[in-house]
């Protein structure tokens, strides 16, 4: 990671250092280094070992930092550069593809993105469509419509609660899960020098197991929402939510966030009624 940081300081591109990352190890989810998640990597005041909630700065982490403060600011300084912004990024423009439900289907189908009309004659509109009963809506006012409810509701000062715990408060998870694996290991020499029987070896790796399965569970549950948790971190997330200036980055957030089910409305222009999307 800190030659991540040290390309990006050289001039590197993102696209780059994902590809210098990709060749030594996989993100913390497992998947590739993409130029979105080596940004949101490389911006992360985690590795200079500072604690920021919601925008606000709250003091020095209790873990080494990766890089020192001077390098995360230079760093943060040449991502926040115009030029930096990763172009074609906004070529995706449909908000609900892959995401939004079809609302006739009773099985969940994801709705498609596709155009009716004809460009050249002026005519022509995004629609989202389902692929298999081929109901079709207009994408813009939808979008539109998704884009309101999202920012609402991530102003709600419930939200950060139903989100990721911070870094920092799995710090102790951490650390009891590695000693209960150190202790594992130690079972076999207490059986070898007669301190265990057979059957209390048996109950005492249960006992570590069952331990171990539970802090797998508070990982997974405080993981579940990166991309929520990352708008969150900010201090206006409603903003900083349309700010990421990146379809596939909002998505990702609002379908964290809900469930939205485009009804059908039969044929015929009509003007956008808000009851016909269902979000929850
Ligand atoms: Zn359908």
């Amino acid at each position: 990671m800190r030659g991540a940081y040290s390309m990006l300081l050289d001039g590197s591109t993102l696209t780059s250092i994902a590809e210098a990352l990709n060749e030594s190890w996989n993100t913390t989810v497992g998947g590739a280094w993409t130029v979105t998640s080596v940004r949101s990597m490389l911006k992360n005041p985690r590795y200079c070992a500072q604690r920021w909630h919601l925008g606000e700065y709250r003091g020095p982490g209790a873990w080494p930092p990766t890089v020192n403060e001077t390098t995360w600011k230079a760093a943060c300084d040449i991502l926040a550069m115009p030029g930096r912004k990763p172009a074609g990024d906004n070529a995706l423009r449909w908000l609900g593809s892959g995401f939004y439900l079809c609302g006739r289907c009773m099985t969940d189908v994801a709705m498609k993105a596709t155009y009716r009309g004809i460009a050249s004659r002026g005519t022509q509109a995004r629609i989202y469509k389902c692929p298999k009963c081929l109901i079709t809506r207009v994408a813009e006012p939808i979008d539109d419509y998704v884009s309101l409810v999202t920012v609402e509701r991530l102003q709600c000062p419930d939200l950060p609660c139903l989100v990721a715990k911070p870094a920092a408060d799995l710090r102790p998870l951490q650390v009891e899960a590695e000693e209960l694996r150190e202790r594992r290991k130690a079972i076999p020499r207490m059986f070898a020098i007669g301190t265990l029987t057979e059957a209390e070896v048996a109950e005492a790796r249960q006992i570590i197991d069952d331990r171990l399965a539970e802090i797998a569970t508070q990982f997974a549950g405080s993981a579940g929402k990166p991309a929520l948790a990352e708008v969150l971190a900010a201090g206006d997330p409603g903003q900083t939510w349309l700010d990421l200036g990146n379809v596939r980055r909002q998505r990702a957030v609002a379908r964290e966030l809900m469930t939205v089910r485009l009804l059908p409305v039969g044929p015929g222009r009509r003007l956008f009624r808000p009851s016909t999307v269902e979000i929850t």
